[in-house]
């Protein structure tokens, strides 16, 4: 009796793996499949400095090993590479005071570790200047990793990339804000004219860098380096990125401040204004922060029907006294307390699940632009 049932379960559990097979096997479901794709964001990398000595020893794969499997299944991956690639030895300015570079090897790591674009615009791709940000741009552009936020002049700077995956265009433009010596002391930081430079958050060029990519692609990403360092999400940033929905942007993304800041969704569009640290070459001050605030994310963006659909937010472990230059996925952070106190300001809820929070996307009346 007990073998009949067991071998009648069996029968029904054939069964239903049959009809799963055969529905997965649907052209219908195929077809829907391939709308949907999964784009990765992570926050500042830099190859280099105070990770130098390790990345020499185990390897420029070392510092991605924990995060790979993520990246490996995503179909784009974007980040902030926060220095130039470069061998020059000239600083831009003998007074600053964290001046970055990364050694040639690290382009061909990023490709390797499935990074497909990077943010230019921040305030260290001009560490070793004019020509430290030109071979930045032939170093990645040899091991084929596109970029954008910085160029050989201004239209460059502001020009964007973007990338089809599925027959779905994603555009990305990035911008940093303006501050302290930054377009001051060293007056030509901003690119002008044919002067090579990063592009700057500002009214006019979002409203320019916007208004020609919006036109050419289905999901528009703005990549904006703002606001303060180990603090909360400023009024600038706040401004800047209500600003660049409200232009056309779809999604806006942050990074500077070295840790995860909160998430806001304005006039349908979803502002992460921080992404914190990804791969960070300098050990930072993370032990002097409330626990909750010391996690970086990586935000998992589900495109879907040509539209940013849903947004998973991880919360990473990166301070380098504990994870090594080597970020891992946080497992022992209380998330739902991380976002709650994050998004708070905007009153924003996820749905906590895992090591995840998810927010959907309303699909939302798109106004003539
Ligand atoms: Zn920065």
């Amino acid at each position: 009796m007990r073998r009949l049932a067991l071998a009648l379960s069996l029968q029904l559990l054939t069964a239903v793996a049959c009809s799963h097979d055969r529905r997965a096997a649907a052209p219908q479901a195929d077809a829907k499949q391939q709308h949907t794709i999964k784009l990765t964001a992570v926050g500042d990398i830099l190859l280099g400095d105070a990770s130098q000595s390790r990345l020499d020893r185990e390897g420029y794969d070392y510092p991605f090993r924990a995060i790979a499997a993520t990246l490996a299944s995503s179909d784009v991956v974007f980040g902030n590479l926060e220095g130039p690639i470069t061998e020059q030895t000239k600083a831009l300015d003998g007074d600053k005071e964290y001046v970055y570079k990364s050694k040639p090897a690290a382009a061909a790591a990023l490709h390797a570790a499935h990074v497909g674009l990077l943010n230019l615009a921040n305030n260290h791709a001009l560490d070793h200047g004019d020509e430290g940000l030109l071979d930045t741009i032939r170093n990645l552009d040899e091991a084929g990793v596109r970029h954008f936020g910085a160029g050989k002049g201004r239209a460059e700077a502001i020009g964007g990339e973007v990338v089809e995956v599925a027959g779905i265009k994603i555009g990305f433009l990035g911008f940093m804000e303006k501050y302290g010596p930054y377009g001051t002391t060293y007056p030509n930081y901003f690119a002008k004219g044919q002067h090579p430079g990063v592009a700057e958050l500002h009214e006019r060029w979002l409203r320019e860098a916007i208004g020609a990519m919006r036109p050419r692609v289905d999901v528009l990403i703005v990549s904006c380096h703002w606001g303060k360092n180990y603090a909360e999400v400023t009024k600038t940033q706040q401004r800047y990125g209500r600003l660049a929905a409200e232009l056309g942007a779809d999604l806006v993304i942050g990074h500077h401040p070295h840790v995860a800041q909160g998430l806001e969704v304005h006039a349908g569009v979803p502002i992460v204004y921080s992404l914190g640290n990804f791969t960070f070459g300098s050990k930072g001050r993370f032990d002097q922060l409330d626990p909750l605030l010391r996690r970086s994310w990586i935000a998992e963006i589900t495109v879907s029907d040509r539209r940013v659909a849903a947004i998973d937010l991880i919360p990473l472990e990166v301070d380098n006294k504990v994870v090594h230059y080597q970020p891992r996925v946080a497992t022992d952070v209380d998330l739902a307390a991380m976002v709650q106190k994050l998004n708070e300001p905007f009153g924003t809820a996820m749905e906590i699940s895992g090591t995840k929070a998810h927010l959907e996307v309303a699909a939302r009346e798109l106004a003539p632009r």
